[in-house]
């Protein structure tokens, strides 16, 4: 692990419920390895279609589940061994944004209360005229004006509203990470390009990293720079996103690929490929490329898992199609 790493998993692997009978349960994702680097901010997107293991990476980087294998490490620190002080840092520089922004908070509880709550946890404003000007300034920052919003419901907003308010109260806590997942799948298709710039503008403007989930590989083109495919917990290709997206190598990745709708930009890809049951039942055999079932180009020695191969124009693929290239490093 380099110095400059801000979070960083290292072989993780989650599994759930396990049992006698069933000793594995489900492998939610499997020897996952990646490093978010401190140093040069960066989006990176995590792709796959539902039930691939998205949210339980997202989950394993906020420390909200403990992984069964591996170590999520934050700034050299595994999240399940830091002290109070360190742990308090890790929950105000890593921040969340969630699918459906407000289900989380009470519907009672006014814009003010919601951007308050976490200046007082985090004991971030001198005075009450300070925590006013931290409110508008984080309010600006989204776009938002603040005598439009404090002191409204969450019924009183749009979508579009309500995910910016959850943005600028992230922007509150001056993160250094922010983890979203499909934070734009329950915003009007018009809106979600602007929420998107404006994450984009996180990074550029403010240093802070993205860790996007998504199943809509359109999006992820837009802001990413790195880009992970997921296909039932394993990581089956990853590189530079718009390299992946637009020169896809893994059969997986070039079938999410095709399902991207083209004659309508405003369209996206709604993740609808749908997988036979059988695929995602507990203790379903891991052995083998698990595309293996669903692949045109499937071969014998697919019953074995494949290491990672150079993909050819940069990225890493999980197939033996690309064993001539050589490993990824
Ligand atoms: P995604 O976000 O990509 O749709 P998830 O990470 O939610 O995928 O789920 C990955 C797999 O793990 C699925 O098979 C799901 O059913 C399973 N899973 C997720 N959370 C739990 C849980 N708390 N208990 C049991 N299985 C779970
Ligand atoms: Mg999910």
């Amino acid at each position: 692990m380099s110095a400059e790493s801000l979070l960083h998993f290292d072989n993780v692997t989650m599994a759930f419920g396990g049992n006698r009978r069933n000793p594995d349960g489900v492998v939610a994702l499997e020897n996952l390895d990646l490093e978010i680097r401190a140093d040069e901010p960066s989006i990176i997107a995590i792709a796959g279609e539902s039930g691939s293991g998205k949210s339980t990476l997202a989950r394993l980087g906020l420390g909200m589940l403990k992984p069964t294998g591996g170590r999520v490490i934050y700034k050299g620190q595994d999240l399940w061994s830091m002290s109070g002080d360190q742990r308090r840092d890790y929950r105000r520089e890593v921040q969340a944004i969630f699918q459906d922004p407000f289900a989380v908070y009470n519907p009672f509880y006014t814009v003010d209360r919601l951007l308050r709550t976490p200046m007082r946890t985090f004991k971030l404003a001198k005075s009450k005229s300070h925590a006013r000007e931290l409110m508008e300034d984080v309010l600006d920052k989204v776009g938002l004006r603040a005598n439009e919003v404090l002191g409204r419901y969450p019924h009183q907003l749009s979508g579009g509203q309500r995910q910016r308010i959850v943005v600028a109260r992230s922007l509150l806590l001056q993160p250094h990470l922010i983890v979203a997942d499909e934070p734009v799948s329950m915003i009007d298709a018009s809106l979600r390009a602007n929420i998107l710039t404006k994450l984009k503008e996180l990074r550029d403007e403010f240093g802070i990293s993205l860790l996007y989930i998504t199943h809509d590989l359109a999006t992820a083109n837009q802001i990413s720079d790195k880009i992970l495919i997921l296909y039932r917990g394993r990581v089956v290709e990853v590189g530079d996103a718009s390299t992946v997206i637009q020169r896809p190598q893994h059969p997986y990745t070039q079938l999410l690929v095709s399902s991207i709708p083209r004659p309508d930009p405003e369209k996206t890809w709604e993740g609808r490929v749908e997988i036979p049951l059988e695929e995602l039942t507990p203790g379903a055999d891991r052995a083998g490329c698990l595309f293996r079932h669903r692949c045109p180009h499937a071969m014998p020695e697919c019953e074995i898992t494949p290491d990672y191969y150079e993909g050819g124009y940069g990225q890493s693929v999980a197939c033996y199609l690309y064993r001539e290239n050589g490993a990824a490093n």
